[in-house]
């Protein structure tokens, strides 16, 4: 690369090493031409990390099989696309943000079951039911039935403005 002092095409490299926890390379670079020395770090784009399943199988994030996943769970609901796509938009920042090269697929269910909570309980209960396994379920019940007689979050700040949530 150009040296940014004077601009000079060749620079050798004196030096290279990870950094930022393996994430980048540091690179010491000396300019061929007025001998200043300056460093450049290399750091990968950013890709979404594979998914784990429960048997131990891993498989490339699957961004559309994620919003079929929610946007089944909210088929017929009233919540409007563009919230959908805010609460597919966190979760693909958190996939990110982790920084991992592999996350359990559990881990983005719990995420979209995070976002179902707050967007409607029909939705949350439908994907929980789906993706839950039987244990699960049962563990669950108890937590169903009581969203069940509840209305959506949203509904219920409209009618108890006092109230956190
Ligand atoms: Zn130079």
């Amino acid at each position: 690369m150009r040296c940014p002092f004077c601009g000079h095409a060749e620079t050798k490299v004196t030096d290279s090493r990870l950094a930022g926890e393996g994430t980048q390379i540091r690179r010491r670079r000396e300019c061929l031409d007025c001998g200043e020395r300056f460093t450049t770090y290399e750091t990968a784009e950013l890709a979404m990390p594979r998914m784990v399943k429960r048997d131990g199988r891993r498989e490339p994030f699957d961004e559309e099989k994620l919003r079929r996943g929610m946007m089944h769970a909210l088929e017929k609901r009233p919540v409007e696309t563009e919230l959908i796509e805010a609460a597919l938009d966190r979760i693909k920042s958190k996939l990110l943000a982790s920084g991992e090269r592999e996350l359990p697929a559990k881990q983005v269910g719990d995420w979209v079951m995070e976002e179902l909570h707050e967007l409607d309980h029909v939705a949350y209960i439908r994907f929980a039911s789906v993706y839950l396994s039987f244990e699960d379920v049962n563990a669950f019940r108890e937590t169903i039935e009581r969203l069940e007689k509840e209305p959506t979050p949203e509904m219920q700040r409209d009618q108890m403005p006092l109230l956190d949530k």
